[in-house]
């Protein structure tokens, strides 16, 4: 009986490592196909100057237009394709179509903001990625000033390297930002010897500041530790009037949130630009 439980036991294990296997196999053929059908869609997300209430700054967030499925968002598919190696391609298309955007919008009259652009660890471990930022503004005619570039603190553990590679992005005239901020392996000492412009408080500090009084005090000694260090500092999942309140008596420069506005289609975001600018 033992015997015949052990095989079944490892049957079950088998099949369900395939089925896992198939499922990621599949999702990237889906991805792959996605890619070069292109069902990739931006979205911006517009994000506030609290004290003159203009919107300052974009940031293009992916989606995945499914035939079927209907919109995707990244959280189901980003993983994936950070696991298979997919998110550089993808990568490259959303700046090259964050880029292009931008420049058109102004083409057409608009006034957009400076957009911003997620970028993966493994597009930032990558050691011509400056040269591929430079060919893309070059490609689309964008000026580097309305070009932020967001990295999360887990992509800058080797500290040696993240400084060069950082000096270099800055030296295109690109703004960097640290993307959740607070969540990551953080060291305040390293951080110092970023040349980054700003820090985007993770939204997890952010939920709860009206009621927890330990996220409270993270967010305002994050703003002002950025105060000392000279850089912007903008809250991510801003939802409520009173965590706007929370953060402009505290003296945060930015808000990015549900309050102000969700991500917008191409079509919407220029509603709003039409409205405001
Ligand atoms: P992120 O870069 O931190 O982007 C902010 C996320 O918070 C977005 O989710 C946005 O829709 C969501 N959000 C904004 N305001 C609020 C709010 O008030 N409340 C709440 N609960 N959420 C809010 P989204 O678009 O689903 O993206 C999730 C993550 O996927 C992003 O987090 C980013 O890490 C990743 N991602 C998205 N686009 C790209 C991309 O083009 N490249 C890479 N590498 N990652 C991307
Ligand atoms: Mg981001
Ligand atoms: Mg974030
Ligand atoms: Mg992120």
């Amino acid at each position: 009986r033992a015997k015949e439980k052990g095989r079944n036991n490892y049957q079950l294990f088998n099949s369900q490592m395939k089925s896992a296997s198939l499922e990621k196999l599949t999702m990237e053929q889906e991805l792959r196909r996605a890619i070069a059908k292109d069902e990739l869609v931006l979205y911006y997300q517009p994000q506030m100057d609290i004290a003159s209430q203009r919107i300052v700054g974009f940031e293009a967030l992916v989606r995945w237009a499914h035939p079927e499925r209907g919109i995707v968002s990244p959280g189901h598919f980003i993983p994936f394709a950070e696991e298979s190696g997919l998110i550089v391609p993808i990568g490259e298309w959303v700046l090259k179509e964050a880029c292009r955007q931008n420049k058109h919008w102004q083409e057409q009259g608009y006034s957009p903001p400076p957009v911003s652009v997620n970028l993966s660890t493994r597009q930032f471990l990558q050691h011509n990625l400056t040269g591929k930022v430079a060919e893309v503004l070059e490609l689309t005619g964008l000026d580097a000033a309305q070009l932020e570039l967001e990295i999360t603190e887990s992509s800058t553990m080797d500290v040696e390297y993240s400084i060069d590679q950082l000096h270099e992005l800055k030296n295109l005239g690109v703004t960097i930002s640290i993307d959740d901020f607070g969540t990551g392996y953080s060291s305040l000492s390293y951080l110092k010897k970023f040349p980054i412009d700003k820090l985007k408080i993770d939204q997890s500090f952010v939920r709860d500041i009206m009621t927890d009084p330990n996220d409270a005090a993270i967010v305002a000694s994050i703003i002002a530790m950025t105060r000392h260090m000279k850089l912007k500092v903008i809250a991510e999942g801003v939802e409520t009037e009173e965590q706007l309140q929370f953060l402009y008596h505290n003296r945060c420069d930015e808000i990015q949130g549900y309050y102000f506005s969700p991500p917008l289609s191409v079509e919407a975001a220029e509603l709003l630009m039409k409205e405001r600018m």
